[in-house]
């Protein structure tokens, strides 16, 4: 796992997010690149490790702290693999010029040095949101459909087809796989309880703005009550709330 040094704002808009590689005999594959500008770093921490090419790169989803550096892996000869859901929104973006030439639906399976990776495709913070299995290792990641981080709140990403009632059932088919460390997105690796309290923790937010929302209370009150009694709902969570009132009715 490539992290930042530090799991704040500042650090995921300049590095982006974290990064798990896969080491084989026959090559490693990586999930998440961060943007472009981390490339070299990304690239002297890996080759610590191995001398082996980077043959794959998995992007849990569209967005550039997790996208941007993408190209530069294919330039290096690595195969870019995304949902086709995450791919349509990735040529939504305002300047779109790149995006990755292979795609899965549903669900994918990569074969490397031995080892095997299970893709599957959760809607949650985005349409197509891919979280990567490693069942030899008993390791997940989660992509952003989970965060860790105090700093940096699990949100889901309307504008990019997320949504918070599928993000439940996503998670619980994360969970009914066998693992014992998650790698989110933003944020330290936990542990299957760690990932158990968060599922809790957003189905308990979410249930709470259906009934704030049913009593007609303003976004001002929800936003209040949500970090009063969850401390989430400020920083990158506050304009979430406007699309779950949509959703949560
Ligand atoms: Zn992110």
């Amino acid at each position: 796992m490539i992290e930042n040094s530090n799991a704040n704002m500042a650090d995921l808009a300049y590095w982006g997010g974290n990064i798990t590689f896969l080491v084989t005999s026959d090559g490693v594959l990586m999930v998440d690149a961060k943007f472009a500008r981390a490339h070299d770093d990304v690239v002297s921490k890996i080759k610590s490790v191995t001398d082996k090419p980077i043959k794959y790169l998995v992007l849990t989803h569209n967005h550039g702290d997790h996208a941007d550096g993408a190209q530069r892996f294919e330039d290096g000869g690595a195969q870019v693999i995304i949902s086709a859901d995450d791919r349509a929104n990735m040529l939504r973006a305002a300047n779109a010029n790149w995006a990755p030439s292979f795609t899965y639906i549903g669900q994918a399976r990569i074969f490397l040095g031995g080892k095997e990776v299970q893709l599957l495709q959760l809607r949650g913070d985005t349409r197509g949101g891919t979280v990567a299995y490693f069942p030899a290792d008993r390791v997940i990641s989660l992509g952003d459909l989970v965060t860790t981080a105090e700093a940096i709140p699990s949100i889901i990403n309307y504008s990019d087809g997320g949504d918070w009632t599928d993000w439940e059932s996503s998670m619980n088919r994360a969970l009914a796989l066998d693992w014992d460390t998650a790698i989110p997105g933003h944020g330290p690796a936990v542990t299957r309880q760690q990932v158990l309290q968060i599922r809790d923790k957003m189905v308990a937010i979410r249930e709470r703005v259906r009934v704030m929302n049913r009593e007609k209370k303003s976004l001002e009150e929800i936003q209040q009550t949500l970090v009063k009694e969850f401390n989430w709902g400020a920083g990158p969570a506050a304009g979430v709330i406007p699309g779950m009132l949509v959703e949560l009715r």
